[in-house]
């Protein structure tokens, strides 16, 4: 059993105008002591194992956390939505993929001027969210292409 602090979820959930139910505060749980971003099916088995949960529910419960700013989604280089957390004050991070498992990592949070320079790319289009993915192989999968 997941030790979830159900008072704390229940209140992110009221302040952003969204009704409490046992799935998605579960999910949210999840989400928030993630430490790297999660796939549709990932969560859903992780929600699973704690509540009775279908995969239509999963699914509505991410678009709508995400519509609140309470996730970020992107989607991986072979086309599948990943959510990750967003916490409080926290800046863009670039993540990593691994084109071997597919595991995605994340990586330090944008220095101000890296944030910046983005930015400055963007010329006169206003940036909500820089979004980095950089691909290769992980730690792992080189060990075990060498060996
Ligand atoms: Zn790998
Ligand atoms: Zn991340």
């Amino acid at each position: 059993m997941v030790h979830m602090n159900s008072n704390e979820i229940k209140e992110e959930l009221n302040r952003k105008g969204i009704k409490n139910t046992k799935a998605k505060s579960i999910l949210l749980h999840i989400l928030k002591n993630s430490h790297a971003p999660k796939d549709v099916s990932t969560l859903y088995e992780a929600c699973s194992k704690i509540t009775s949960v279908n995969l239509a529910t999963i699914y509505r419960s991410l678009r709508q956390f995400n519509e609140k700013n309470i996730v970020q989604e992107f989607l991986s280089s072979d086309g599948v939505a990943q959510y990750e957390y967003i916490h409080q004050g926290a800046k863009s991070h670039p993540h990593f993929e691994c084109e071997s498992c597919r595991q995605v990592f994340c990586l330090g949070e944008l220095q101000f001027d890296d944030a910046l320079h983005f930015s400055n790319m963007a010329k006169k289009h206003k940036v909500n969210y820089i979004n980095i993915t950089l691909t290769g192989l992980c730690e792992t999968c080189q060990e075990t292409a060498q060996t």
